[in-house]
């Protein structure tokens, strides 16, 4: 038999050293944007484009489009206005367009002289009086050469970098993997007809046309990602990721679990305690959950209800049925008030019923930590209720039987992976009910939860009436405020919530508490109170307290009262500043009131000037309470990364894939998924490992 000589290796398995001017120091580099073989070369995709291929006339040119030019120079002047610059005005017959430099040597000035011709590329953009490129590259033409003697015989690509990686570091090395792209084997997973099917190119042409795009390609679909190309590369990437969650899924049900099946006395005490009844759609969802922790499967289980369609009961009854078989319940929140609020109504419900529930966040002092800590090691503590603490190393559980993780969008893939570590002793894994009030499109439950069964609260409790909406400018707030007193008088409670864009809970907490002056001041009679970031647990819990018994009237807060908070006697909501929260934000802050069965409303105020973004999306927020139609309309204005609280989800992290724009794909998606996983199950592996690469161990480790 031929001996395997180099040139054998497969593209994956062939390291990136390999290629000319990668040596050691290089493929570190290389290493921290996830490239160690050739393979990884080629996966490593441009997200933009330059098209130096063609010569555009000036007379065409569009404001903000990148483009080359070939004109002549008319003048060339230097100018002192606020700072010296250099304008030439060339034309090339269909029109004039001025360069401007603000740096440049006597040298260049007298290169522009009358007469020459001048090829350049840069942005076009509306300057004073005509239109302009500002520092374009350019070069004077030499006699003799042609119009299109310096234009590149591709488009130009850009890639994803890091520090000490040129663009054109990156484009030589492409070209040398492109290169071996026929001679060495790179693997098609999908077969031929699947790809054929959709009308999409194979492999090795895709990866050509995306990294080197031929002049005549179709320029408006490959900059907007719908070329065919394009298409192939994000079918495969949307598969490998979806496999690579159902991978996750299939690891954690190889693992025993415990059966959760007692008589159910705890549950019907529960039952009989509260002052009304579960709606038909809880019920269904209650019986989901239970039937799932029935099994030796380990749950994994994302109940989905909008807020306020009482998805805390049905977590709250599936820890009854936990602790009556003798096991741990963790109930995890994504902020502290949140937990408080969970706490709440926890002790509430449990304690009558001769159940503890202890409490474990960030902010508990050392000895109040270790002793709690110590009581949920031996088991002492049934329930625990909770923020991040509860993810610590340090946090052992005697034997946890289900994790309850609430608005699920805050934790990301990750963190619902160490969780799940968490309690998993001796093959065995907790149950795991994950609850959201993001109402998540279909497209992007497929993809983002592929590990998770999905249930959904569709119905609200009765009684409740959709919040009537409106928004009005700023110059209105003194009318508002009279209004908020006029409220008040009638026996309501009201919510004024401050925004910043600012991070700092800081500077939000001293916007909140200037409110409160202005308002204490204009509405004397009232009593007015303040929650924010960064007041202590304590004095936070206190204050939601009394705003619950309606000691209160009118609750000042900043945006820490996003989620969860519970308060049906609120019935009118203020939000400041309305114009820079997203809709989803929107939605959520809003899902504070009508919770009663009083009539509710909520007033956004906002700054104008308004975006075009921001009037469409107060607009969408007057006409509808869906969060259904809310988080599509999100989706849409925003992008998947940001309507699920961002890169944690590892969404925003797809190289070429775009929810929303690829959408179509994703019942192909889940169904070549599918069947690789059932007859292909050689190729899921490497799939993934393409695409997702070896770093992330979440994945990595199935
Ligand atoms: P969310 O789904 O937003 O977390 P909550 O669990 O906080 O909603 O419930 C909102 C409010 O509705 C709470 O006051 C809760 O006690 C109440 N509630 C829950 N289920 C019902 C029901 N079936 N009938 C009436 N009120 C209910
Ligand atoms: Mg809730």
């Amino acid at each position: 038999m031929a001996q395997v000589t180099e040139s054998d290796l497969a593209l994956d398995a062939t390291p990136v050293d390999t290629l000319k001017g990668v040596g050691n120091a290089m493929a570190e580099k290389l290493a921290v944007i996830g490239i160690h073989t050739l393979q990884d070369v080629l996966f490593h995709l441009p997200f933009r484009y330059q098209d130096r291929t063609r010569l555009s006339k000036i007379g065409e040119l569009v404001p903000g489009r990148e483009a080359v030019i070939c004109a002549e120079v008319l003048i060339a002047d230097v100018v002192v206005r606020q700072r010296r610059s250099l304008l030439v005005r060339i034309n090339d017959g269909t029109g004039s367009i001025t360069l401007r430099f603000f740096h440049f040597s006597q040298q260049q000035v007298k290169q522009f002289e009358r007469g020459a011709t001048v090829q350049c590329f840069g942005e076009v953009r509306r300057g004073p009086g005509m239109l302009e490129m500002v520092h374009p590259e350019y070069r004077i033409r030499i006699k003799h050469e042609s119009d299109t003697a310096l234009l590149d015989k591709t488009l130009t690509p850009f890639y994803p970098t890091t520090e000490g990686v040129q663009q054109t570091t990156l484009r030589k090395l492409t070209d040398q993997a492109l290169a071996q792209l026929g001679t060495r084997a790179l693997t098609d997973f999908l077969l031929p007809d699947w790809v054929q099917q959709s009308g999409l190119p194979d492999l090795e042409t895709a990866l050509r046309i995306v990294h080197r795009p031929p002049p005549d390609v179709d320029v408006n679909a490959l900059m907007e990602g719908l070329h065919p190309a394009h298409r192939r590369l994000a079918l495969e990437e949307l598969i490998a990721h979806r496999l690579g969650l159902r991978l996750l899924r299939v690891n954690a049900q190889s693992q025993r679990a415990l059966l959760i099946r007692p008589a159910g006395e705890l549950i019907r005490g529960l039952r009989e305690s509260l002052s009304f009844h579960l709606t038909g759609a809880q019920n269904r969802v209650l019986l989901d959950v239970l039937n799932d922790m029935g099994s030796a499967e380990p749950m994994l289980r994302l109940v989905q209800g909008d807020v306020g369609s009482g998805k805390t009961i049905v977590a709250a009854l599936a820890a009854a049925q936990v602790v009556e078989s003798g096991y741990q319940v963790a109930m995890m929140a994504p902020t502290e008030i949140l937990a408080e609020q969970h706490m709440l109504n926890f002790s509430e419900w449990f304690e009558p019923l001769g159940i503890g529930v202890a409490w474990l966040t960030g902010k508990l002092r050392a000895v109040q930590r270790r002793s709690a800590i110590e009581s949920i090691a031996m088991g002492h503590q049934r329930i625990v209720v909770g923020t991040h603490a509860l993810f610590q190393n340090d946090v052992e559980f005697a034997n946890l039987g289900l994790a309850i993780i609430d608005e699920q969008h805050r934790f990301g893939v990750h963190q619902r992976m160490a969780l799940r570590n968490k309690g998993a002793e001796a093959n065995t894994l907790p149950h795991q009910l994950i609850m959201t009030a993001t109402p998540i499109p279909r497209t992007l439950a497929m993809t983002a939860y592929a590990d998770l069964d999905i249930s959904v609260i569709d119905e609200l409790p009765p009684g409740r009436k959709p919040v009537t909406t409106v928004a009005l400018d700023n110059t209105r707030r003194e009318e508002v405020i009279t209004r908020v007193g006029a409220a008040i008088d009638l026996g309501r409670q009201v919510y004024w919530v401050c925004t910043l864009i600012e991070e700092s809970e800081t500077l939000q907490a001293e916007a909140a508490e200037d409110t409160l002056a202005t308002l204490q001041q204009m509405l004397p009679r009232h009593r007015v109170g303040l929650v924010h970031g960064r007041l202590k647990p304590r004095d936070k819990e206190a204050i939601m307290k009394s705003f619950k018994a309606r000691e209160i009237d009118l609750l000042i807060a900043t945006t820490v009262i996003e989620v969860g908070v519970d308060v049906p006697n609120a019935s009118l909501m203020i939000i400041e500043n309305a114009e820079r929260l997203g809709l989803s934000q929107l939605h959520q802050l809003r899902g504070r009131v009508g919770r009663g069965s009083e009539q509710s409303s909520c007033i956004l105020l906002f700054q104008a000037p308004l975006s075009n973004n921001a009037r469409e999306r107060l607009g969408i927020m007057r006409e509808t309470n869906d969060g259904f139609l809310i988080a599509q309309k999100d989706l849409s204005l925003r992008g998947a990364g940001e309507v699920l609280g961002t890169r944690q989800t590892g969404l925003a992290e797809f190289r070429i894939a775009q929810l929303g724009r690829d959408d179509d794909l994703l019942d192909d998606v889940s169904a070549i998924a599918d069947v690789l996983l059932a007859q292909y199950p050689k190729r899921v592996h490497g799939l993934v490992r393409r695409w997702i690469g070896e770093e992330k161990k979440e994945y990595g480790g199935v």
